[in-house]
């Protein structure tokens, strides 16, 4: 799996001084047509295989449009979940989310001065090299049509 799939600010052992107490604000960023390189893609797929089937499939079924103010709504994420603001696919979600607040150009939506990644535009530049695609993109290209197919049978 290529290197910049995990960068160092995102790993589980989180430096304990790191202001980022995972408030959730930059949730309202996780709008629809996120895109990704096909090892994301995978590594998304193995990964709703291997959650609880009624949790996925709750996520899936959600209506994605979100009323932000009374005029302004926006379409989130397939995977983000709507009612309980949260990923599911949080261990495998891809590059792009994971830079949040960790790079100049992707700053935390609340201001929180987050310790950058010193290598973040070389991360970046190696990314953009990368073909990328939504993941319903990918997933028709490989003739899956609707993404709950993806998700493990529900328990008798
Ligand atoms: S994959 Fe997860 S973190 Fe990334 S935009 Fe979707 S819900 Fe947000």
């Amino acid at each position: 799996m290529a290197d910049w799939n995990y960068p160092l600010a995102k790993r589980k052992r989180r430096n304990p001084r790191d202001p980022c107490d995972g408030c959730h604000e930059c949730g309202m960023r996780c709008t629809a047509g996120i895109q990704m390189a096909e090892d994301e893609f995978e590594r998304i797929v193995e990964y709703l295989q291997k959650c609880d089937p009624n949790e996925a499939r709750r996520v899936l079924e959600q209506s994605k449009t979100v009323q932000w103010f009374e005029d302004i709504s926006y379409e989130a994420c397939l995977f983000y979940d709507v009612t309980r603001r949260r990923c599911l696919v949080y261990p495998a979600r891809p590059l792009i989310c994971r830079l949040f607040g960790r790079v100049e150009w992707l700053p935390c939506p609340i201001g929180r001065k987050l310790p950058l990644l010193h290598n973040g535009i070389e991360l970046i530049q190696t990314y953009a090299r990368q073909r990328r695609a939504t993941f319903g993109e990918w997933c028709v290209e490989r003739g899956i049509f609707d993404p709950r197919n993806l998700i493990a049978a529900k328990p008798e």
